[in-house]
């Protein structure tokens, strides 16, 4: 995206001014920007796409792996869940949980509002699936420590 404010008749037919004054092409609503959180570098990326809404470059990474994080975020973002779920019975009231693998970042607060009407009964030890299949992701919650019983 071009930040310097143009006067319009220097915008081309294919643009549009932002709000703020500054020209936006078509080409620019094609490219869209994420920050990689694979290491503290965080480096900028950027995709950017084709009429098609194909892939057509990914620019800003330093390694392979943002690389593909770019790539994944893109066509198919995904997080990992943490929280905690109730335990009866338990020495301490609440169980930490966590998905054990990313699943679609859509489904992340259906799955927080899942889980907060999810308990277990004590004792729990670490690795134990809470929920199955969660959600139909095919990604098990698991607890993340042992929960012995009171
Ligand atoms: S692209 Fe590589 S070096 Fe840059 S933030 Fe991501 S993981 Fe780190």
């Amino acid at each position: 995206m071009t930040d310097v404010p143009v006067s319009h008749d220097t915008v081309r037919s294919d643009s549009v001014l932002d709000d703020d004054g500054a020209v936006r092409t078509a080409a620019d609503d094609r490219v869209t920007a994420y920050l990689c959180i694979g290491c503290p570098l965080g480096c900028r990326l950027e995709v950017e796409e084709d009429e098609a809404h194909d892939i057509v470059e990914i620019r800003g990474f330093s390694c392979k792996k943002g690389e593909r994080f770019a790539r994944q975020e893109h066509t198919d973002p995904r997080r990992m869940v943490t929280t905690t779920i109730g335990v009866d019975g338990g020495r301490f009231p609440r169980l930490p949980v966590s998905t054990a693998d990313a699943i679609p970042k859509d489904l992340v607060v259906a799955l927080c509002e899942r889980l907060r009407a999810t308990r277990v009964e004590a004792p729990v030890s670490m690795g134990d699936v809470v929920l199955g299949d969660a959600l139909g992701t095919g990604v098990d919650v698991v607890a993340t420590r042992h929960m012995p019983t009171d």
